[in-house]
Protein backbone atom coordinates (compact mmCIF):
# COMPACT_ATOMS: atom_id res chain seq x y z
CA UNK A 1 0.00 0.00 0.00
CA UNK A 2 1.41 3.65 -1.11
CA UNK A 3 1.92 6.05 1.33
CA UNK A 4 2.75 10.13 1.29
CA UNK A 5 6.43 10.70 1.75
CA UNK A 6 7.30 13.85 2.45
CA UNK A 7 9.64 14.22 -0.32
CA UNK A 8 7.25 13.97 -2.64
CA UNK A 9 4.90 16.50 -0.81
CA UNK A 10 7.91 18.97 0.03
CA UNK A 11 8.83 19.09 -3.73
CA UNK A 12 5.80 21.31 -4.19
CA UNK A 13 7.15 25.02 -3.88
CA UNK A 14 3.81 26.67 -4.04
CA UNK A 15 4.89 28.92 -7.17
CA UNK A 16 1.20 28.75 -8.39
CA UNK A 17 2.44 27.76 -12.36
CA UNK A 18 0.63 24.93 -12.25
CA UNK A 19 -2.71 27.24 -11.97
CA UNK A 20 -3.83 28.44 -14.97
CA UNK A 21 -3.05 24.68 -16.27
CA UNK A 22 -5.68 23.06 -13.83
CA UNK A 23 -9.63 22.91 -15.61
CA UNK A 24 -11.00 23.08 -12.46
CA UNK A 25 -9.15 25.84 -11.11
CA UNK A 26 -9.73 27.68 -14.53
CA UNK A 27 -13.65 27.18 -14.01
CA UNK A 28 -13.71 27.60 -10.06
CA UNK A 29 -11.27 29.97 -9.38
CA UNK A 30 -10.69 28.31 -6.27
CA UNK A 31 -7.48 27.86 -4.56
CA UNK A 32 -9.04 24.49 -3.25
CA UNK A 33 -10.08 23.36 -6.39
CA UNK A 34 -6.27 23.79 -7.85
CA UNK A 35 -3.36 21.43 -7.82
CA UNK A 36 -1.57 23.67 -5.00
CA UNK A 37 -4.31 23.32 -3.02
CA UNK A 38 -4.79 20.05 -3.17
CA UNK A 39 -1.03 19.31 -2.60
CA UNK A 40 -1.72 21.71 0.75
CA UNK A 41 -4.66 19.52 1.69
CA UNK A 42 -2.99 16.12 1.42
CA UNK A 43 0.00 16.97 3.20
CA UNK A 44 -2.09 18.88 5.92
CA UNK A 45 -3.70 14.97 6.34
CA UNK A 46 0.30 13.35 6.54
CA UNK A 47 0.90 16.39 8.88
CA UNK A 48 -1.85 15.15 10.60
CA UNK A 49 -3.11 18.55 10.85
CA UNK A 50 -6.35 17.52 9.38
CA UNK A 51 -8.32 14.20 8.91
CA UNK A 52 -10.35 13.05 5.42
CA UNK A 53 -13.71 14.76 6.88
CA UNK A 54 -16.55 15.54 3.93
CA UNK A 55 -14.94 19.09 3.03
CA UNK A 56 -11.39 18.01 2.27
CA UNK A 57 -12.57 15.23 0.13
CA UNK A 58 -14.96 16.82 -2.11
CA UNK A 59 -11.86 18.99 -3.75
CA UNK A 60 -10.06 15.59 -4.22
CA UNK A 61 -13.25 13.78 -5.60
CA UNK A 62 -13.36 17.61 -8.02
CA UNK A 63 -9.72 16.53 -9.16
CA UNK A 64 -10.01 14.90 -13.12
CA UNK A 65 -6.83 13.61 -12.63
CA UNK A 66 -5.71 14.69 -15.83
CA UNK A 67 -2.49 15.53 -14.97
CA UNK A 68 -2.24 18.87 -16.57
CA UNK A 69 -0.11 20.23 -13.40
CA UNK A 70 2.20 18.21 -14.04
CA UNK A 71 3.17 19.22 -17.44
CA UNK A 72 3.13 22.35 -15.40
CA UNK A 73 5.16 21.91 -12.80
CA UNK A 74 8.72 23.29 -12.87
CA UNK A 75 9.85 21.32 -9.39
CA UNK A 76 8.97 17.64 -11.21
CA UNK A 77 5.81 16.90 -8.45
CA UNK A 78 4.52 13.70 -9.45
CA UNK A 79 0.61 14.66 -8.84
CA UNK A 80 -0.40 11.69 -10.15
CA UNK A 81 1.03 9.43 -7.58
CA UNK A 82 -0.18 12.09 -5.33
CA UNK A 83 -3.65 12.10 -6.55
CA UNK A 84 -3.62 7.39 -6.40
CA UNK A 85 -2.57 7.87 -2.74
CA UNK A 86 -5.01 10.37 -1.71
CA UNK A 87 -7.64 8.83 -3.51
CA UNK A 88 -7.07 5.42 -1.83
CA UNK A 89 -7.22 6.78 1.67
CA UNK A 90 -9.99 8.96 1.04
CA UNK A 91 -12.21 5.71 0.19
CA UNK A 92 -10.74 3.78 3.24
CA UNK A 93 -11.81 7.00 5.41
CA UNK A 94 -14.89 7.60 7.29
CA UNK A 95 -15.51 10.31 5.21
CA UNK A 96 -16.68 7.83 2.25
CA UNK A 97 -20.09 6.11 2.91
CA UNK A 98 -19.46 2.63 2.78
CA UNK A 99 -22.42 2.22 0.22
CA UNK A 100 -20.80 4.81 -2.01
CA UNK A 101 -17.80 3.11 -1.95
CA UNK A 102 -19.41 -0.41 -2.49
CA UNK A 103 -21.67 1.08 -5.16
CA UNK A 104 -18.66 2.50 -6.88
CA UNK A 105 -16.67 -0.45 -6.81
CA UNK A 106 -19.53 -3.07 -8.23
CA UNK A 107 -19.37 -0.39 -11.48
CA UNK A 108 -16.04 -0.27 -11.52
CA UNK A 109 -16.26 -3.99 -11.73
CA UNK A 110 -18.55 -4.45 -13.79
CA UNK A 111 -16.62 -2.37 -16.33
CA UNK A 112 -13.58 -4.23 -16.19
CA UNK A 113 -15.45 -7.51 -16.99
CA UNK A 114 -15.86 -6.83 -21.27
CA UNK A 115 -18.69 -9.57 -21.25
CA UNK A 116 -20.40 -8.66 -18.60
CA UNK A 117 -20.32 -4.85 -19.36
CA UNK A 118 -21.22 -5.81 -22.60
CA UNK A 119 -24.25 -7.25 -21.97
CA UNK A 120 -25.16 -4.84 -19.04
CA UNK A 121 -24.93 -1.89 -22.06
CA UNK A 122 -27.23 -4.11 -24.23
CA UNK A 123 -30.01 -4.21 -21.86
CA UNK A 124 -29.57 -0.75 -20.98
CA UNK A 125 -30.14 0.15 -24.36
CA UNK A 126 -33.31 -2.12 -24.41
CA UNK A 127 -34.62 -0.88 -21.64
CA UNK A 128 -34.19 2.77 -22.92
CA UNK A 129 -37.59 3.36 -23.74
CA UNK A 130 -38.95 2.47 -20.08
CA UNK A 131 -35.82 3.89 -18.46
CA UNK A 132 -34.65 6.80 -20.42
CA UNK A 133 -30.61 7.22 -22.01
CA UNK A 134 -29.06 8.17 -19.00
CA UNK A 135 -26.05 6.56 -18.46
CA UNK A 136 -26.94 5.80 -14.53
CA UNK A 137 -29.89 5.16 -13.59
CA UNK A 138 -31.94 7.17 -10.95
CA UNK A 139 -31.44 4.70 -7.88
CA UNK A 140 -27.53 4.00 -8.73
CA UNK A 141 -27.10 7.96 -8.96
CA UNK A 142 -28.77 8.31 -5.29
CA UNK A 143 -26.49 5.94 -3.91
CA UNK A 144 -24.11 7.35 -4.95
CA UNK A 145 -24.69 10.75 -3.86
CA UNK A 146 -24.68 12.18 -7.83
CA UNK A 147 -27.47 15.03 -8.65
CA UNK A 148 -28.30 15.54 -12.10
CA UNK A 149 -26.77 12.56 -14.35
CA UNK A 150 -25.68 13.95 -17.50
CA UNK A 151 -23.70 11.24 -19.61
CA UNK A 152 -26.05 9.64 -21.78
CA UNK A 153 -25.94 5.82 -22.92
CA UNK A 154 -23.21 5.45 -25.64
CA UNK A 155 -24.41 3.96 -28.80
CA UNK A 156 -23.47 -0.01 -28.56
CA UNK A 157 -22.47 -1.21 -31.67
CA UNK A 158 -24.38 -5.03 -32.39
CA UNK A 159 -22.44 -8.04 -31.43
CA UNK A 160 -18.65 -7.70 -29.95
CA UNK A 161 -16.11 -9.25 -32.24
CA UNK A 162 -13.57 -11.12 -30.55
CA UNK A 163 -10.59 -10.44 -32.02
CA UNK A 164 -7.99 -13.03 -30.28
CA UNK A 165 -5.00 -15.05 -32.36
CA UNK A 166 -2.71 -13.71 -34.39
CA UNK A 167 -2.90 -11.29 -37.39
CA UNK A 168 -0.09 -11.71 -39.48
CA UNK A 169 2.20 -9.01 -41.14
CA UNK A 170 1.63 -7.27 -44.63
CA UNK A 171 4.41 -6.81 -47.33
CA UNK A 172 7.65 -6.99 -45.35
CA UNK A 173 7.84 -8.13 -41.55
CA UNK A 174 9.15 -5.65 -39.34
CA UNK A 175 8.49 -7.52 -36.12
CA UNK A 176 5.61 -9.08 -33.34
CA UNK A 177 3.77 -7.00 -31.35
CA UNK A 178 1.10 -7.80 -28.74
CA UNK A 179 -2.52 -5.70 -28.45
CA UNK A 180 -4.53 -4.39 -25.41
CA UNK A 181 -7.88 -4.51 -26.88
CA UNK A 182 -9.57 -3.31 -22.92
CA UNK A 183 -12.51 -3.95 -21.49
CA UNK A 184 -14.61 -0.40 -21.90
CA UNK A 185 -12.93 0.34 -25.27
CA UNK A 186 -13.57 -3.29 -26.62
CA UNK A 187 -17.12 -2.78 -26.21
CA UNK A 188 -18.07 0.56 -26.94
CA UNK A 189 -15.65 1.56 -29.77
CA UNK A 190 -14.71 -2.27 -31.28
CA UNK A 191 -13.56 -0.83 -34.80
CA UNK A 192 -11.33 1.25 -32.89
CA UNK A 193 -9.27 -2.44 -32.04
CA UNK A 194 -10.14 -3.23 -35.49
CA UNK A 195 -8.18 -0.23 -37.41
CA UNK A 196 -5.73 -0.30 -34.71
CA UNK A 197 -4.61 -4.13 -35.96
CA UNK A 198 -5.22 -3.55 -39.26
CA UNK A 199 -2.78 -0.16 -39.53
CA UNK A 200 0.28 -2.49 -37.87
CA UNK A 201 -1.01 -5.02 -40.33
CA UNK A 202 -0.23 -2.18 -43.22
CA UNK A 203 2.70 -0.97 -41.39
CA UNK A 204 4.94 -4.62 -41.29
CA UNK A 205 3.38 -6.07 -38.00
CA UNK A 206 2.57 -9.32 -36.93
CA UNK A 207 -0.18 -8.35 -34.13
CA UNK A 208 -0.88 -10.84 -31.09
CA UNK A 209 -3.88 -10.69 -29.27
CA UNK A 210 -4.22 -12.95 -25.97
CA UNK A 211 -6.90 -14.39 -25.03
CA UNK A 212 -8.70 -13.42 -21.72
CA UNK A 213 -6.39 -9.93 -20.78
CA UNK A 214 -9.11 -8.30 -19.11
CA UNK A 215 -8.75 -5.17 -17.39
CA UNK A 216 -5.52 -3.21 -17.32
CA UNK A 217 -6.79 -1.89 -13.91
CA UNK A 218 -6.58 2.01 -14.62
CA UNK A 219 -9.87 2.82 -13.14
CA UNK A 220 -9.59 1.04 -10.09
CA UNK A 221 -6.13 2.58 -9.79
CA UNK A 222 -7.38 5.86 -10.70
CA UNK A 223 -10.47 5.72 -8.33
CA UNK A 224 -8.83 4.67 -4.83
CA UNK A 225 -9.06 0.99 -5.56
CA UNK A 226 -5.43 0.08 -6.04
CA UNK A 227 -5.45 -3.84 -4.47
CA UNK A 228 -8.10 -4.65 -7.01
CA UNK A 229 -5.87 -2.90 -9.96
CA UNK A 230 -2.90 -5.03 -9.08
CA UNK A 231 -5.43 -8.33 -8.89
CA UNK A 232 -6.42 -7.15 -12.72
CA UNK A 233 -2.88 -5.86 -13.83
CA UNK A 234 -1.09 -9.22 -12.71
CA UNK A 235 -3.44 -11.07 -14.93
CA UNK A 236 -2.54 -9.03 -17.78
CA UNK A 237 0.74 -9.44 -17.27
CA UNK A 238 0.33 -12.83 -16.85
CA UNK A 239 -1.51 -12.57 -20.28
CA UNK A 240 1.66 -11.03 -22.12
CA UNK A 241 3.96 -12.64 -20.51
CA UNK A 242 3.23 -15.90 -22.44
CA UNK A 243 3.39 -13.83 -25.23
CA UNK A 244 7.18 -13.41 -27.12
CA UNK A 245 6.51 -9.43 -28.54
CA UNK A 246 8.61 -6.39 -29.49
CA UNK A 247 6.04 -4.07 -27.68
CA UNK A 248 2.65 -4.02 -26.10
CA UNK A 249 0.64 -1.66 -27.95
CA UNK A 250 -1.90 0.34 -26.09
CA UNK A 251 -4.63 2.50 -28.25
CA UNK A 252 -6.22 3.78 -24.86
CA UNK A 253 -3.99 6.68 -23.11
CA UNK A 254 -5.89 5.65 -19.87
CA UNK A 255 -4.74 2.29 -20.06
CA UNK A 256 -1.39 3.09 -21.64
CA UNK A 257 -0.29 5.47 -18.97
CA UNK A 258 -1.40 3.11 -16.48
CA UNK A 259 0.18 0.44 -17.84
CA UNK A 260 3.94 2.42 -18.53
CA UNK A 261 3.15 3.22 -14.49
CA UNK A 262 3.03 -0.46 -13.41
CA UNK A 263 6.33 -0.76 -11.67
CA UNK A 264 4.57 2.47 -9.34
CA UNK A 265 1.82 0.30 -8.53
CA UNK A 266 4.13 -2.44 -7.99
CA UNK A 267 6.17 -0.70 -5.83
CA UNK A 268 7.70 -2.82 -2.78
CA UNK A 269 5.98 -5.63 -4.04
CA UNK A 270 7.13 -9.24 -5.35
CA UNK A 271 6.49 -8.15 -8.38
CA UNK A 272 8.12 -4.87 -9.11
CA UNK A 273 10.75 -6.32 -11.00
CA UNK A 274 8.93 -8.15 -13.49
CA UNK A 275 6.17 -5.06 -13.32
CA UNK A 276 8.95 -2.80 -14.69
CA UNK A 277 9.73 -5.00 -17.46
CA UNK A 278 6.49 -5.51 -18.82
CA UNK A 279 6.01 -1.43 -18.57
CA UNK A 280 8.97 -0.57 -20.53
CA UNK A 281 7.69 -2.90 -23.60
CA UNK A 282 4.17 -0.66 -23.86
CA UNK A 283 3.75 2.12 -25.88
CA UNK A 284 0.62 3.72 -27.80
CA UNK A 285 0.30 2.95 -30.99
CA UNK A 286 1.15 6.32 -32.16
CA UNK A 287 3.70 6.62 -30.38
CA UNK A 288 4.98 3.32 -31.69
CA UNK A 289 3.84 3.72 -35.31
CA UNK A 290 5.83 7.34 -34.90
CA UNK A 291 8.74 6.05 -33.80
CA UNK A 292 9.24 2.46 -36.37
CA UNK A 293 8.48 4.78 -39.47
CA UNK A 294 5.14 4.69 -40.96
CA UNK A 295 3.96 3.36 -44.88
CA UNK A 296 2.68 7.01 -46.67
CA UNK A 297 -1.04 5.62 -48.08
CA UNK A 298 -0.98 6.26 -51.32
CA UNK A 299 -4.70 7.91 -52.28
CA UNK A 300 -5.54 11.03 -50.36
CA UNK A 301 -8.69 10.72 -48.30
CA UNK A 302 -11.12 13.13 -49.07
CA UNK A 303 -13.52 16.03 -47.49
CA UNK A 304 -17.62 15.62 -47.21
CA UNK A 305 -18.07 17.76 -50.27
CA UNK A 306 -15.16 16.58 -51.91
CA UNK A 307 -13.84 19.56 -53.26
CA UNK A 308 -11.25 20.54 -50.87
CA UNK A 309 -8.78 18.76 -48.12
CA UNK A 310 -10.44 16.94 -45.66
CA UNK A 311 -9.87 19.37 -42.34
CA UNK A 312 -9.43 17.56 -38.86
CA UNK A 313 -8.58 18.26 -35.53
CA UNK A 314 -6.53 16.78 -32.64
CA UNK A 315 -7.29 16.48 -29.03
CA UNK A 316 -4.89 15.60 -26.61
CA UNK A 317 -6.21 12.81 -24.10
CA UNK A 318 -5.05 14.21 -20.77
CA UNK A 319 -3.19 10.69 -20.14
CA UNK A 320 -1.24 10.90 -23.56
CA UNK A 321 0.08 14.32 -23.45
CA UNK A 322 0.27 14.74 -20.07
CA UNK A 323 0.61 11.20 -18.28
CA UNK A 324 3.34 10.05 -21.56
CA UNK A 325 4.48 12.79 -22.91
CA UNK A 326 2.76 11.49 -26.76
CA UNK A 327 1.85 14.88 -28.65
CA UNK A 328 4.37 14.95 -31.69
CA UNK A 329 3.61 11.53 -32.86
CA UNK A 330 0.10 11.30 -33.41
CA UNK A 331 -0.16 15.13 -35.08
CA UNK A 332 3.09 13.72 -37.69
CA UNK A 333 1.21 10.93 -38.08
CA UNK A 334 -1.86 12.48 -38.78
CA UNK A 335 -0.27 15.32 -41.52
CA UNK A 336 1.30 12.82 -43.34
CA UNK A 337 -1.97 11.37 -44.31
CA UNK A 338 -2.22 12.75 -48.20
CA UNK A 339 -5.73 15.06 -48.72
CA UNK A 340 -5.72 15.66 -44.52
CA UNK A 341 -5.24 19.09 -43.18
CA UNK A 342 -4.51 19.47 -39.36
CA UNK A 343 -5.84 22.48 -37.43
CA UNK A 344 -4.82 22.97 -34.23
CA UNK A 345 -7.79 22.52 -31.79
CA UNK A 346 -7.28 25.66 -28.99
CA UNK A 347 -6.74 24.13 -25.82
CA UNK A 348 -6.08 21.11 -27.14
CA UNK A 349 -4.70 19.55 -24.24
CA UNK A 350 -7.12 20.69 -21.43
CA UNK A 351 -9.40 18.00 -20.15
CA UNK A 352 -13.08 17.20 -21.73
CA UNK A 353 -14.22 16.22 -18.56
CA UNK A 354 -14.68 12.58 -19.61
CA UNK A 355 -11.66 11.87 -17.09
CA UNK A 356 -13.26 7.91 -16.67
CA UNK A 357 -15.64 7.93 -14.92
CA UNK A 358 -15.47 11.63 -13.53
CA UNK A 359 -18.57 12.69 -16.06
CA UNK A 360 -20.75 9.97 -13.89
CA UNK A 361 -20.25 11.16 -10.62
CA UNK A 362 -19.30 15.08 -11.15
CA UNK A 363 -21.61 15.54 -14.12
CA UNK A 364 -21.48 19.33 -13.31
CA UNK A 365 -18.04 20.13 -13.60
CA UNK A 366 -17.65 17.37 -16.39
CA UNK A 367 -20.68 19.34 -18.33
CA UNK A 368 -18.49 22.27 -18.27
CA UNK A 369 -15.41 21.14 -19.63
CA UNK A 370 -17.27 19.34 -22.43
CA UNK A 371 -18.96 22.80 -22.92
CA UNK A 372 -15.63 24.25 -23.56
CA UNK A 373 -14.13 21.66 -25.61
CA UNK A 374 -16.94 21.70 -28.01
CA UNK A 375 -16.85 25.37 -28.41
CA UNK A 376 -13.45 25.51 -29.08
CA UNK A 377 -13.74 22.13 -31.74
CA UNK A 378 -16.15 24.12 -33.79
CA UNK A 379 -14.67 27.25 -33.98
CA UNK A 380 -11.85 24.79 -36.47
CA UNK A 381 -14.32 24.49 -39.00
CA UNK A 382 -12.87 20.26 -38.98
CA UNK A 383 -15.05 17.87 -40.16
CA UNK A 384 -13.12 15.13 -38.12
CA UNK A 385 -11.79 15.59 -33.87
CA UNK A 386 -9.52 13.05 -33.26
CA UNK A 387 -8.36 11.76 -30.49
CA UNK A 388 -6.43 8.58 -28.57
CA UNK A 389 -8.90 7.49 -25.45
CA UNK A 390 -12.22 6.04 -25.34
CA UNK A 391 -13.49 7.94 -22.15
CA UNK A 392 -12.94 10.77 -24.65
CA UNK A 393 -14.18 9.54 -27.80
CA UNK A 394 -17.87 8.80 -26.19
CA UNK A 395 -17.52 12.07 -24.37
CA UNK A 396 -17.30 14.59 -27.01
CA UNK A 397 -19.25 12.39 -29.78
CA UNK A 398 -22.11 13.01 -26.93
CA UNK A 399 -21.58 16.79 -26.70
CA UNK A 400 -20.93 16.87 -30.67
CA UNK A 401 -24.49 14.96 -31.71
CA UNK A 402 -25.98 18.56 -29.93
CA UNK A 403 -24.66 20.44 -33.02
CA UNK A 404 -26.05 21.21 -35.92
CA UNK A 405 -23.45 20.50 -38.04
CA UNK A 406 -22.24 16.84 -38.06
CA UNK A 407 -18.86 16.85 -36.74
CA UNK A 408 -17.38 13.41 -36.88
CA UNK A 409 -15.02 11.79 -34.09
CA UNK A 410 -12.61 9.01 -34.36
CA UNK A 411 -9.43 7.21 -33.42
CA UNK A 412 -6.36 8.32 -35.33
CA UNK A 413 -5.78 4.52 -36.15
CA UNK A 414 -9.44 4.60 -37.38
CA UNK A 415 -8.25 7.81 -39.86
CA UNK A 416 -5.31 5.85 -41.33
CA UNK A 417 -6.72 2.32 -41.55
CA UNK A 418 -9.42 4.48 -44.06
CA UNK A 419 -6.55 6.41 -45.74
CA UNK A 420 -5.09 2.86 -46.27
CA UNK A 421 -8.41 1.20 -47.29
CA UNK A 422 -9.34 4.01 -49.30
CA UNK A 423 -12.39 4.17 -47.31
CA UNK A 424 -14.46 7.14 -46.87
CA UNK A 425 -13.86 8.78 -43.74
CA UNK A 426 -16.88 10.78 -43.59
S1 LIG B 1 -4.98 16.58 -12.14
FE1 LIG B 1 -5.99 18.10 -13.45
S2 LIG B 1 -7.83 18.73 -12.28
FE2 LIG B 1 -6.46 17.66 -10.85
S3 LIG B 1 -5.22 19.28 -9.91
FE3 LIG B 1 -4.02 18.54 -11.67
S4 LIG B 1 -4.61 19.90 -13.37
FE4 LIG B 1 -6.16 20.15 -11.75
S1 LIG C 1 2.54 21.72 -8.04
FE1 LIG C 1 4.38 22.49 -9.04
S2 LIG C 1 3.66 24.23 -10.27
FE2 LIG C 1 2.04 23.78 -8.79
S3 LIG C 1 2.45 25.12 -7.06
FE3 LIG C 1 3.48 23.17 -6.61
S4 LIG C 1 5.58 23.45 -7.40
FE4 LIG C 1 4.35 25.08 -8.29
Amino acid sequence: MQEFRSEHLLRCIHCGLCLQSCPTYVEEGSEADSPRGRIYLMRAVFEGRIRWDVGATEHIDRCLGCRACETACPSGVEYGLLLEIARAQVERSPARPALQRVVKRLILNLMAQPGVFAFAMRTARLLSPLFGERALPAPVARMLGVKGVVAQLPPVQGKRESLTGVYPARGERRGRVGLLTGCVASVLFPEVNVATIAVLQYNGFEVVVPRGQGCCGALHVHNGFPDEARRLALHLIECFEREPVDAIIVNSAGCGSTMKEYDRLFACTPHEARARTFAARVKDVMEFLAEAGIRVPDRPLKARNGEHELVVTYHDACHLAHAQGVRRQPRDIIRSVPGVQLVELEEADMCCGSAGIYNLLQPEMASRLLRRKIERIRATGAEIVLTGNPGCLAWIAQGLRELPQPIAIMHPAELLRNAYESRESL
